[in-house]
């Protein structure tokens, strides 16, 4: 089995997954459903995240409501 890869990270600081670099962990926020009880991406990893996800929300929307112009959704 391949052995995982875990860089280097200074006592205090976090891997964030999303920029792929140590931050400090006040840079990150607070995961309760995670083992050390913070997030794996830093807070600004976060918001791009919720960003791009509320622009795929708003192009499906715009879909839907093309499509029941047309007749085709239900
Ligand atoms: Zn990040």
């Amino acid at each position: 089995m391949p052995r995982k890869i875990t860089p280097s990270v200074l006592p205090g600081n976090k891997w964030c997954h999303g920029c792929r670099q140590a931050l400090p962990v006040e840079a990150f926020t607070v995961d309760k459903s995670k083992a050390d009880g913070i997030a794996h991406e830093c807070r600004g990893c976060a918001a791009k995240k919720r960003r791009g996800r509320r622009e795929v929300n708003h192009a499906m929307a715009e879909t839907y409501a093309r499509l029941s112009v047309l007749g085709f959704a239900r």
